[in-house]
């Protein structure tokens, strides 16, 4: 759809991983003195590292060989006393990065949601709920741990091997040369082991979102699953994602069976050599027992950096899988943008629809073709047609949810994309057949619909629904808590909150999509009455499933298979003979306005 895409840069999928990290560095910006403080506490770390083993050496050779106490007492107490600050640094240091790491996904996770906010429904259309749940969790969570332990070993092991190196090379040149028998396999089993785990963990990061997915459709759905006794189908699916995600993590583990087995046999064989070589040397009189125990002891400090590298390399794969997702969804353009230069929307205003042509994604049929109508401010249309023809669509358009994808809608002669979407949502509110409750109070249900509105304000919309009354009644008045889905209310009550909610904006035109199936007697008269009440002095919009609500709009607009089939008053449009007078007429041969009270809707 709109919001064009740089062709000559690769999509995030695609980008290497340097340059992925690369990217989200910058988000770290906020956190440079504690990263700083960080390093420098990281790289005073790595020395004690060094240190210790270098007083145990000390220790050996000055102390034991020579029989010299003081210096086997001062070199006994400088190891305890540099291991103690070593505890310390450690401590601030894992502190300083976990500051660093939660700030750093705190930051990531508002811009993410932020963006997801903004999205609009063709981008929802697309897109899974389970998916981008799992985006917002398992990739974040990926980043995590690179955050927080990666950079500290990326430096600590990277200080580590370097000064290691070099310290060991100037204790015994000979023992080092020894050493580098292990760089072969050492090399050979990392090149393996980081060609294979980069798709790995893509797949993992892919398997673990789509597990999501099914499992939040299990949950969402377990109303429709337990009705139709599908617990049994349903546990099957998801026992078969979840299967492919358990195949995913032990292909991750399987690598890493392979690998760190392998640093851990170079560690030991090289271990081995030097014990044989040294005591070779030691018996020669051309090295210290000291020497060859502080080699043993800072062997490690060789093996441990490079394991670590590979947990390094792990967590950047996996991180970098997570990143690629998360800036992918950073990239997503929105569909419905708002241009930068808005026209300002009259208040009220005809609304013309003008040869517009629609289809749900780039890919997808055509919806509707060909649809050309103007409504005049203050009238009364509804749409009517058989189920899927198109009518709710033309009424997403009519509210731009969606943009057409030809042709154009016009507000008092303003192209709808042309229009400051705040005031527009202000000018045009759709109240859907059932309204989304949130997990508040009556009171904050109504008042998302204009947030700086005052209790009262919201007291009066209600009211003017005929609503406010009803609600009080309840023991805790407006402030009553609707839980998740608002099954704390009847489907009438919850359609007052939407209807409230219309009133509360009080907007040039109302789009309405009539419930399909009756309401409870005790509330269904109160709902009638609240529409009429809405409706009164405004343009109105409204999908007829009942034709005796077409029967009181000024006119019907019948939408078939994506067009305008026919358009007039309810009495000119019987008296045609057309497509509607035959609904209307098989209505009425049902029973009328008797049988839409007793079941089901007319014609959807
Ligand atoms: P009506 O309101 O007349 O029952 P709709 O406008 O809801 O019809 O649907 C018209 C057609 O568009 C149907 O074929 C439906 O499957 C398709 N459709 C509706 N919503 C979407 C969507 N979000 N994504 C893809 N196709 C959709």
């Amino acid at each position: 759809m709109s919001g064009s895409k740089d062709l000559t840069t690769p999509a995030p999928e695609q980008l290497p991983l340097l340059a992925v990290l690369r990217r989200g560095l910058p988000l770290l910006r906020p956190y440079r003195g504690k990263v700083a403080m960080a390093m420098g506490l990281i790289c005073l770390w790595t020395g004690t590292n060094l240190a210790g083993p270098w007083m145990i050496k000390y220790a050996i050779d000055r102390g034991i060989q020579t029989d010299d106490s003081m210096a086997l007492n001062l070199a006994i107490g400088a190891y305890v006393a540099i291991k103690l600050s070593a505890y310390v640094i450690h401590r601030a240091q894992i502190l300083m990065l976990s500051q660093v790491g939660e700030g750093f996904l705190r930051d990531l996770r508002v811009r993410v949601f932020a963006h997801m906010q903004r999205l609009s429904m063709p981008f929802y259309d697309r897109h899974k709920v389970g998916v981008l749940v799992s985006r917002m969790t398992s990739d974040v969570d990926s980043l995590q741990e690179l955050v927080q332990t990666g950079l500290m070993m990326l430096i600590s092991s990277g200080l580590l091997l370097v000064l290691s190196t070099i310290v060991l090379t100037i204790a015994s040149p000979v023992l080092m040369a020894m050493c580098l028998v292990a760089v072969p396999p050492v090399v050979w089993a990392s090149v393996r082991f980081a060609r294979r785990s980069r798709l790995v963990y893509t797949r993992v990061r892919d398997q673990v979102a789509t597990t999501l997915s099914r499992l939040q459709e299990g949950i969402v759905g377990v109303r429709v699953i337990q009705a139709f006794a599908r617990e049994q189908h349903e546990v099957q699916r998801f026992a078969e994602e979840n299967d492919k995600l358990y195949d995913a993590h032990i292909e991750a583990s399987k690598l890493q069976a392979f690998y760190l087995p392998v640093i851990e046999m170079a560690g030991v064989g090289t271990t081995a050599l030097v014990v044989l070589a040294g005591g070779f040397l030691v018996a020669r009189g051309t090295t210290t027992i000291g020497t060859v125990t502080f080699f043993i002891l800072t062997l490690s400090n060789l093996f441990e950096p490079i394991q670590q590298f590979s947990q390094l390399f792990n967590q950047m794969q996996s991180a970098g899988a997570g990143m690629r997702k998360l800036f992918g969804l950073l990239d997503t353009p929105i569909d419905v943008p708002e241009h930068q230069s808005t026209t300002p929307l009259p208040k009220r205003g005809d609304i013309e629809v003008v040869d517009v042509s629609f289809r749900y994604g780039e890919q997808g049929d055509m919806i509707l073709s060909g649809v050309a109508l103007s409504i005049a401010s203050g009238e009364r249309l509804a749409l009517v047609g058989p189920t899927g023809a198109g009518k709710s669509t033309l009424a997403k358009l009519i509210a731009r949810m969606y943009d057409p994808s030809g042709g154009s809608i016009r507000f008092g002669g303003v192209d709808l994309r042309d229009a400051k979407t705040a005031t527009l949502r202000q000018r045009i509110v759709v109240v859907p057949q059932e309204g989304f409750l949130f997990n508040t109070s009556i009171l904050e249900n109504v008042r998302i619909a204009r947030g700086d509105a005052s209790d009262d304000e919201v007291s009066e919309a209600l009211a003017r629904v005929g609503a406010l009354e009803r609600f009080q009644a309840l023991p805790e008045g407006l402030q009553t808590m609707v839980d998740e889905r608002g099954s704390r209310l009847s489907a009438g009550e919850k359609q007052l909150v939407s209807l409230a909610r219309a009133a509360l904006v009080d907007p040039a035109v109302l789009v309405l999509d009539e419930a399909t199936s009756n309401l409870d007697p005790g509330t269904e008269r109160l709902v009638e009455h609240a529409m009429a009440q809405l409706m009164g002095g405004r343009t109105v919009i409204v999908i007829a499933h009942r034709l005796s609500t077409a029967q009181q709009a000024d006119r019907v607009a019948v939408v078939a298979d994506g067009r305008l089939a026919e358009l007039g008053s309810h009495d000119d449009l019987v008296e045609q003979g057309g497509h509607y007078a035959a609904l209307f007429s098989s209505w009425r041969r049902a029973g009328g306005p008797e049988a839409a009270r007793r079941a089901a809707p007319a014609c959807s």
